[in-house]
């Protein structure tokens, strides 16, 4: 009731394209649903989210949702998931690749759902962990807990999006640690991100995690960058 009076004054807008969402559509429109680019990853265990660790880190699989283009839909979406406040775009990526990787028989060994951490203060000043909700949307349908305290990011950077795009990843090795205890010994971790580009920071996480014996890792993330 509450809802449907607040959506009268303050009709919803699509995600992607902020044309008004119907009552039976929810936070991207269909129009927008049917032209997001996606990868179909998940049919295809050796796809090129898993190819780009080969070499790097032992992964158990990797996948991406979407295509990331510069200019394009989806990155409006993760925009707005990242800096607009809108952590919904999370909730519905996450129950739509849940969805299609509860067919990936590996991803039914996974133990622990693991976002990509933000550092203390800039979760303070964004207020939320964009990948949060995704992870939660898998936590549910797998039926496997989320685990935000094993996983922490110890430098805060400023910069960190401009490294990662001029490929320097120097010095990221230390950015995270891992805080874990007996029982987290020889589990299968999925870690879970936003946009998967050169993968250092994917690779510093798994590092990290693989200091904990007999630990496994594999990787889902909401889009993949296309450069
Ligand atoms: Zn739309």
């Amino acid at each position: 009731m509450f809802k449907s009076l607040i959506n009268l004054f303050f009709p919803p807008v699509c995600a992607g394209c902020k044309s008004f969402i119907g009552t039976n559509e929810n936070v991207i429109c269909t129009v927008c649903r049917h032209e997001l680019p996606l990868t179909n990853h998940h049919l295809n265990p050796e796809n090129e989210a898993f190819k780009k660790f080969y070499g790097r880190i032992p992964v158990e699989y990797a996948s991406a949702l979407l295509y990331f283009h510069k200019k394009g839909m989806v990155q409006e979406l993760i925009h707005n998931l990242k800096y607009k406040g809108h952590e919904e775009i999370g909730t519905v990526l996450g129950e739509w690749y849940s969805d299609d990787l509860k067919n990936v028989d590996i991803l039914n060994t996974v133990d622990a759902i693991i976002p990509v951490p933000l550092h203390k203060k800039r979760l303070k000043e964004r207020g939320y962990n964009q990948v949060t909700n995704f992870g939660l949307a898998f936590s549910d349908n797998f039926k496997i807990p989320l685990n935000n305290t094993i996983l922490i990011r110890k430098v805060y950077s400023k910069t960190q999006s401009k490294k990662n795009l001029l490929g320097r990843t120097e010095g990221i090795e230390s950015v995270f640690d891992v805080v874990y205890s007996e029982e987290d010994k020889d589990k299968h971790f999925l870690l879970i991100d936003d946009v998967l580009t050169t993968g250092a920071t994917l690779e510093a996480c798994s590092r990290a995690l693989l200091k904990i014996p007999g630990a496994k890792i594999s990787i889902v993330c909401m889009a993949m960058a296309s450069w």
